[in-house]
């Protein structure tokens, strides 16, 4: 492994390369400000700015940029040259603090959702000193927050750094009373297993729905699909073998702990798993991930393909976001331990967990939600729509023990344990544990199941610290009035369970059964994208995040206008490129083969059967009448939705009728291609795509 350590994070101004370059001063000050969240003075600044430039030219950079995440969900940077004319007609390369601290990309074209007026179309970046500076492509790139003028939040960034300081206010009070430990600080740690699919570019590229909108909008399906499981964790084939080398090589140099990468369940589909980290570097790590797969790829004549459900009858592909906390003092609130019945801070911290989802489930559902996602939350081998914890029958009923009154002390305050391991009847739990949960504890973390491969975990993680920092405020308003600390503990986990236990199940989330079973519970069950958005600025979750400064009101709004605009944009584009491929290759070549059919029986003898050519092109004939018509349809339902003036309407229309006329026409193009001559069909089919890699 010498190899891996020499290159890991060779591309990154992380705390080596600053203990190196920095005057130790400068060093700690910068650190302190990193663990406290300080701004940095701008004295220190220009120290680093210097530092940073010196490092990334004798690395080769000559450009450097301010890297971001605006509300596309993508990162944006916009590169300049270190270049300064030094007044006498030569230059100097020059980077100061201010460059580094503050940014202004020309950012009228960024969506705002009407939070940066027109006239003042600038954006600024600022300068995240909690995430390190990287080389990428010779350019040194400076992770940033990205805000308006008025400090308003335009990006994914800022709220889940706002999250992360709320998360550390809150479960800081319970740490102190609990813990044996001083703790100062408490981290989010999150990991997050990005899985996606390769396909040949030669045979992909062919196809315009794979090239505009990630996902193929039609295809029969294959013979053979994913029933035999043999694609989950089988051996690598060699093309995708030397991709995964060079990708894990990338991503090492940029300090990403790529650890894992396997086969999943359907064919041509793959994982890759990474060390958890900090929330917030986590974010940045995932989205270079992500960049990085699209352009190795493609230097390997593939496509990495990162959308949600790229193939319809094969599983489709998600983002498992692990998450905890722990103090700065090495105590996961989550792990269990020897004894989980004893250990107050698990048994609370479970318990607020419990009560945060159960209260928030239409947050987690709406931080999940995308165009794409909507094809496989729901579908099948995917994390169902309803929200729901699988804690394992073991520690269920602890808490059920807890609830009927069968459980009234616990052991001292929780220390920091080295290599406790947890109880066998857990660890069983959790090593065979229910993959049909969209929540499920994992050990000593959450597991989210339901985000979507290509969004951002910014997202999912601003909500989830949010929602615990909320809990957690109300926990430690009661416990640090309470006189027996214990006695309230039981009464807190008790009220919970009595209030929240329907969000526990630890059965088949796929079944019929659950669905009727979780409408019983009055749990929700939202189907669509366009159905979650609303929920996000309810009074009840403004209120939320202005209490803990994660986002205002005007933040919040813009937000969900921008996801609807981004839905509305998604399917758009989607209805456009169908009605292109009907027209210029469907709908011709359908009429091509039924011209040759045609041709065949008018050279056949009169006497000779001709069932096989008249059956064939009548049913041709049909399908292509059915498409040509709904494909009028379609223009019209897209003409007319676009024009409707209420986002909310119109997202809605997308879903209603766009969308289910494309689903409609989709299968007449299916059953029209299992029934033409393979050379006839204008695009390669899904066997070719996902068994040719
Ligand atoms: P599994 O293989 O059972 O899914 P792993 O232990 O491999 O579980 O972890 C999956 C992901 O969860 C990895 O990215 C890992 O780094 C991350 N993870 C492990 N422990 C934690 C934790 N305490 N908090 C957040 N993420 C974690
Ligand atoms: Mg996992």
């Amino acid at each position: 492994m010498s190899k891996l350590t020499e290159i890991f994070g060779i591309n990154v101004f992380g705390d080596e390369a600053m203990a190196k370059r920095l005057p130790a001063d400068v060093y700690k000050s910068l650190k302190d400000a990193i663990s406290d969240g300080k701004a940095i003075d701008r004295h220190i600044a220009d120290t680093v700015a210097e530092a940073m430039k010196e490092w990334a030219i004798e690395h080769g950079a000559t450009h450097f940029t301010h890297w971001f995440q605006p509300m596309t969900g993508i990162t944006a940077e916009k590169h300049d040259s270190f270049i300064e004319p030094d007044g006498n007609g030569n230059i100097i390369l020059e980077f100061s603090g201010k460059n580094l601290i503050k940014g202004e990309p020309d950012a009228s074209s960024f969506p705002s959702g009407g939070l940066r007026a027109t006239f003042e179309a600038r954006g600024y970046t600022a300068w995240d000193p909690s995430s390190y500076a990287f080389i990428k492509d010779k350019t040194l790139c400076i992770p940033t927050a990205f805000c308006s003028y008025n400090g308003e939040a335009l990006d994914k960034k800022t709220p889940l750094l706002r999250s992360m300081e709320a998360i550390n206010r809150e479960a800081l009070r319970i740490a102190k009373m609990l813990c044996e430990e001083d703790v100062s600080k408490i981290n989010v740690s999150v990991g997050s297993e990005q899985e996606y699919f390769l396909v040949d570019k030669s045979v992909a590229s062919s196809r315009a729905d794979i090239v505009f909108c990630g996902r193929t909008l039609m295809g029969a399906k294959p013979p053979k699909g994913q029933e035999m499981n043999d694609h989950y964790f089988g051996v690598i084939k060699p093309r995708v073998a030397a991709f995964m080398t060079e990708l894990d090589d990338e991503l090492w140099k940029l300090g990403v702990y790529a650890k894992t990468e396997h086969n999943e369940v359907a064919p041509a589909q793959h994982e890759l798993a990474p060390i958890f980290t900090t929330a917030n570097i986590a974010t940045d790590h995932n989205q270079l991930t992500m960049e990085l797969m699209k352009k190795v790829a493609d230097k390997h004549g593939l496509i990495c393909l990162l959308h949600e459900k790229p193939f319809a009858g094969v599983n489709g592909s998600g983002k498992h976001n692990n998450w905890s906390i722990s103090t700065n003092t090495g105590i996961n609130f989550f792990k269990p331990g020897k004894n989980p019945e004893e250990n107050k801070l698990f048994l609370l911290s479970t318990a607020a967990f419990i009560k945060a989802i159960d209260e928030h489930q239409d947050l987690i559902r709406y931080s999940t939600a995308s165009a794409g996602n909507d094809h496989r939350l729901g579908g099948h081998e995917a994390p169902p729509a309803i929200i729901s914890i699988y804690l394992g029958g073991a520690l269920t009923s602890i808490f059920e023990d807890i609830e009927n009154g069968e459980h009234h002390s616990f052991g001292g305050k929780v220390k920091m344990s080295v290599g406790t391991e947890v109880i066998p009847y857990i660890k069983k739990d959790t090593s065979d544990r229910n993959r049909t949960s969209p929540i499920a504890f994992t050990g000593n973390k959450f597991e989210f199941r339901m985000p979507g491969s290509s969004d951002s975990i910014a997202g999912i993680n601003t909500v989830i610290n949010t929602i615990m920092a909320d809990v957690f405020r109300e926990f430690a308003d009661r416990l640090e009035k309470a006189e027996d600390k214990d006695k309230e503990i039981i009464a807190i986990i008790k009220e919970t369970m009595k209030a929240h236990k329907r969000i526990l199940f630890n059965g088949d989330g796929y079944s019929e059964e659950w669905k009727e079973e979780a409408a019983k519970r009055g749990l929700l069950n939202i189907s669509s994208t366009p159905e979650a958005i609303p929920y996000f600025a309810d009074e009840k979750n403004i209120a939320l995040f202005e209490r803990h400064g994660v986002l205002n009101r005007n933040e919040i709004v813009s937000r969900r206008d921008i996801a609807y605009e981004v839905y509305c944009k998604t399917i758009h584009i989607e209805a456009l490129t169908l009605i292109e491929m009907l027209k210029r290759d469907v709908m011709p070549a359908i009429s091509k083969y039924e011209g040759k059919l045609y041709k065949t029986i008018s050279y056949k003898a009169d006497n000779s059967s001709k069932k096989f050519e008249t059956k064939t092109a009548a049913t041709l004939a049909d399908y292509n009448d059915r498409i040509f018509d709904l494909c009028d349809k379609l223009e019209e339902a897209v003409d007319k939705t676009g024009k409707i003036n209420s986002l909310e309407k119109m997202a809605k229309a997308y879903h209603d009728d766009v969308l289910a006329l494309m689903n409609e026409i989709r299968e007449l193009c299916d059953k029209s291609q299992e029934i033409t001559k393979r050379e006839y069909w204008p695009y390669p089919a899904y066997g070719d795509m996902l068994f040719h890699v």
